[in-house]
């Protein structure tokens, strides 16, 4: 992937739905997208911050992005099926989702590890890319070269203590992701895979990791080959693989 060169254009005519665009990961993302000629759909809980990225992608001269504010929390199964309609109003098709928002929860052996925190977790990292997949797939069929990014973790690879409903539901996700690839497999427009981004200078990653220096970490920007490369129509053919950025 280090010697991978997108052309320009990558994403040009590309609808692509970002979720926790406001931040981290999911903003230099969203930002990176647009710069390769992607018309963004940048879906988070802190308008604020949509807003922020909003402008610094307009601000570049980038195709105008979209912010759709939402929780994915508290949504219910109809702000999904909302969402599919305002996104088929305004753009007709999908032609990618990249699921990045993710919620760390707590550092907590099983036996302490709280209750609703758990849920919580379970909620934003499985629940919501099951549902929001589930309910924008009818418009990805309408795409002639669609793309599917889940977004893992090591630990979603091999569990650690402690790890707890963050590491659980990175497992689900390896596991949504092979399964949606496996129904798909004869549907050559549609590939399904994940990312495990790798040890990454966000705010997750310094909540779960308080004593490391950030700068010894890559920054999201500098990860951003494997999400282009995935995204764009340079990986048609590739499915149900699990990649690492790093
Ligand atoms: P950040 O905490 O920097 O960003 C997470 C984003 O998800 C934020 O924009 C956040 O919104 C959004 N989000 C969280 N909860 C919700 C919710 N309920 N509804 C809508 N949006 C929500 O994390 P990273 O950028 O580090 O992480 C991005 C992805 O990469 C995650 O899936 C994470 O698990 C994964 N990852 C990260 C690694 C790292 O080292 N950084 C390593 C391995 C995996 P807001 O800003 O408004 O809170």
């Amino acid at each position: 992937m280090m010697d991978y060169k997108p052309a320009p254009d990558l994403l040009k005519n590309r609808i692509v739905l970002v979720t926790g665009a406001g931040d981290g990961i999911g903003r230099a993302s969203a930002r990176t997208f647009a710069q390769y000629g992607a018309t963004v759909i940048l879906l988070g809980r802190t308008t604020r911050k949509l807003e922020a990225v909003y402008d610094e992608i307009e601000q570049a001269g980038y195709p105008q992005p979209a912010i759709y504010p939402m929780n994915l929390e508290g949504a219910s199964p109809k702000d999904y099926t909302d969402l599919v309609a305002t996104l088929n109003n305004e753009f007709g098709q999908l032609d990618g989702i990249l699921h990045n928002a993710g919620l760390l929860g707590a550092l907590a052996p099983i036996e302490h590890y709280d209750i609703n925190l758990w849920y919580n977790v379970i909620q934003v990292n499985i629940n919501a890319p099951f549902l929001l997949t589930r309910a924008c797939l009818g418009l990805l069929r309408k795409s002639s070269d669609a793309s599917i990014i889940f977004t893992s973790s090591s630990v979603g690879r091999k569990g650690r203590a402690y790890w707890g409903a963050y590491a659980v539901s990175k497992f689900a996700t390896e596991g949504l992701m092979q399964i949606l690839a496996d129904e798909l497999v004869e549907n050559t427009a549609i590939r399904v895979n994940s990312i495990n981004p790798g040890a990454t200078r966000t705010g997750m990653r310094a909540a779960a990791f308080p004593a490391e220096d950030p700068n010894t970490l890559k920054t999201p920007e500098e990860i951003m080959l494997t999400y282009l490369y995935l995204m764009g129509a340079d990986s048609r053919g590739i499915t149900g693989q699990a990649l690492n950025a790093q």
